[in-house]
């Protein structure tokens, strides 16, 4: 279809995905900390490596901020092994605990309390920390309403004419954020069903046929 067509509101998108997959309840994550941790390991990674990973951190007792600080570095890379990268991952993990250890007295609570663009700024000074991982620790271990941008937000709103060219990832985040209000938990579930329509439908190879958003304007051509 071509690109004059009027573009319905993005909280259409939202909703017509909504409906189709149902409340995703992300992150999954049993506390703020492993959501964390998730997002670091799950940087070029399918998430089920990320799961046998914490699995393994879980055994050892190592799924905590107290865990990851003592663990050594070595050990810490041979558990989560199965992420990939897990020699990164691992300075990574220990760079996040040092970070909060010494910005914020080894509390949650306390980073928590930080304002939004303040803490934002202090996440992407730590090593391994790029804004995908910040605002995914934002977003879903601190509730922080900001919206998260990954390659399927790209691919998806590119075929559907929201995004021209190849947007900055600040720049699609604001045209999120632009339109729609700043809620969590509208941020949360709606990252999750991009999530959940890239990984479904909106392959390399799209399936558009069968996909909750073929009614809306759209062109495979665009973004594969
Ligand atoms: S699969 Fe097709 S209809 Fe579904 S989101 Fe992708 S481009 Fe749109």
């Amino acid at each position: 279809m071509a690109r004059h067509h009027a573009l319905p509101p993005l909280s259409e998108v939202y909703q017509r995905l909504r409906e189709h997959f149902g409340h995703r309840n992300w992150w999954p994550g049993e506390t703020p900390f492993e959501v964390m941790v998730g997002a670091i390991l799950t940087q070029n990674t399918a998430w089920s490596n990320v799961e046998k990973a914490i699995r393994n951190l879980k055994a050892n007792n190592a799924l905590s901020i107290k865990g990851i600080r003592e663990a050594r570095e070595g050990e810490l890379a041979e558990w989560i092994r199965p992420s990939g990268y897990f020699n990164q991952k691992a300075r990574k993990l220990k760079a996040l605990v040092a970070f909060i250890d010494e910005t914020h007295g080894g509390s949650l609570a306390r980073m928590r309390k930080v304002p939004l663009e303040e803490l934002r700024a202090q996440l992407l000074r730590v090593n391994g920390i790029g804004p995908e991982t910040a605002d995914s620790i934002l977003l879903y271990a601190l509730d922080k309403p900001i919206f998260v941008v990954d390659a399927y937000t790209r691919r998806i709103f590119t075929r559907h004419f929201y995004l021209n060219g190849k947007p900055s990832y600040h720049a699609i985040q604001e045209r999120f954020m632009r339109e729609c209000p700043p809620d969590a938990e509208f941020y949360n579930d709606f990252h999750a069903q991009i999530v959940e329509a890239g990984k479904s439908y909106c392959r390399k190879r799209p399936l558009c046929a069968i996909c909750p958003l073929e009614p809306l304007p759209h062109s495979a051509e665009q973004g594969a």
